[in-house]
């Protein structure tokens, strides 16, 4: 049967939201706001538009070249922040969907978790880290708030990306073992359960694409994995499709399947601790004692048992460790080139070093840097 064609307004979309969205579901038309107010979009809601404004961010563009575990020379194929960023955005969508709540928050504060993230991956934030304890200290996650809060300027009339407090507040919240409290603005509770399963799909996605990294780059042994809990699980599970392949086909498969396990066990798990804690809105969610989106009881070890082993087997390995330590260098030098001789700095970050103090400027002026830009930066400054 046809029937006539036909526009979906924003207030439509939103209508659509009120109804059909879980109770707890943060709703785009009940946003905190933007800092700046400005008038709603005629086809966009709030949270369609802040995804959008992060996609046409100067600092989205550059994560393509910024390391995510393995340094870009290592080979064009491997994970880069951009392809992480992608992973943990299709991850997160699916359990938004799946959960009933709202995919377009979803999507945007996965688009943006890494946009704090230094060049070189974790060597150039402890870089900055180091540099920067005496000087209001550097964290990726406040840093992503200052990036889209300050350092991103689209707009004539004001600095800043605008976005909503919703997107913010998941940007500033969103923790793994690495990460810090949020400024007070966000409160101290839990991010809305948007932000939760951005945290979640984040994990789910490098434990599974650094393992894949890994084999590729052939620095992990298949028959350490075959060993772990969650491998066996996962021949159980997907025994069928596993059938008559070699160890080494198994457990490159299994590598992929994994995001599969983790991502269904993370479904009925936090359907089930949400009806568990009773939530009915996303004030109660923000008040819950403790995050209701995660694996179960049963996985979150086995799950543990593998990152551990990619701890000590790639992260430390012999062909990764020693570009870090390098990268940490690299970084290092490079800010005290700039603090040696601020003229060096460009000038729209010279102009702010009154307001916000020199080390600060020279932090976001590095924070900001690609792999590529930092190297050849230090090769014009650094290495004469
Ligand atoms: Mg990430």
């Amino acid at each position: 049967m046809s029937r006539p064609a036909t526009t979906v307004t924003r207030e439509d979309y939103e209508r659509r939201e009120g109804e059909t969205l879980a109770p707890y579901a943060a709703r785009s038309a009940e946003t905190q706001g933007r800092v700046h107010p400005e008038p709603e979009h005629a086809y966009r809601t709030a949270y369609q538009r802040d995804r959008d404004r992060v996609v046409h961010s100067t600092a989205f563009r550059r994560l393509e070249y910024k390391t995510q575990v393995f340094l870009t020379h290592e080979g064009d194929h491997f994970r880069t922040r951009l392809t992480h960023t992608l992973e943990v955005a299709q991850i997160a969508r699916t359990l938004a969907r799946a959960l009933d709540l709202n995919e377009d928050l979803t999507e945007a504060a996965a688009l943006a978790h890494d946009l704090g993230h230094t060049p070189f991956g974790h060597s150039g934030e402890e870089a900055l880290q180091e540099l920067m304890k005496d000087h209001g200290g550097f964290e990726h996650n406040r840093h992503g708030v200052r990036i889209v809060d300050t350092l991103e300027h689209p707009y004539p009339g004001f600095r800043g990306l605008n976005l909503t407090y919703e997107v913010r507040e998941c940007i500033a919240k969103h923790a793994t073992g690495y990460d810090h409290p949020a400024p007070a603005e966000f409160g101290s509770g839990p991010p809305p359960l948007e932000g939760q399963i951005v945290e979640l799909a984040d994990s789910i996605a490098y434990d599974s694409h650094d393992l894949d990294d890994a084999l590729a780059m052939g620095i992990m042994e298949a028959e350490a994995l075959a060993d772990l809990d969650i491998f066996r699980q996962a021949a159980a599970d997907f025994a069928k499709s596993l059938a008559d392949l070699s160890l080494d086909q198994r457990i490159r498969r299994i590598a992929k399947l994994l995001i599969d396990l983790m991502v269904t066990d993370a479904i009925t798990t936090s359907a089930e601790a949400i009806r568990a804690a009773g939530v009915g809105s996303v004030e109660d969610v923000r008040r819950a004692d403790r995050r209701l989106i995660g694996l179960s009881a049963a996985l979150e070890p086995k799950v543990r048992e593998l990152e551990t082993l990619l701890l000590a087997q790639v992260y430390g390995h012999k062909r990764v460790a020693p570009k870090m330590t390098e990268a940490k260098r690299l970084v290092a030098r490079l800010f005290e080139a700039y603090r040696a001789d601020p003229t060096r700095l460009p000038p729209n970050y010279r102009r702010r070093v009154g307001e916000e103090g020199l080390e600060r400027i020279i932090c976001d002026y590095v924070a900001g840097m690609t792999d590529r830009f930092a190297q050849a930066e230090y090769r014009r400054l650094c290495d004469m």
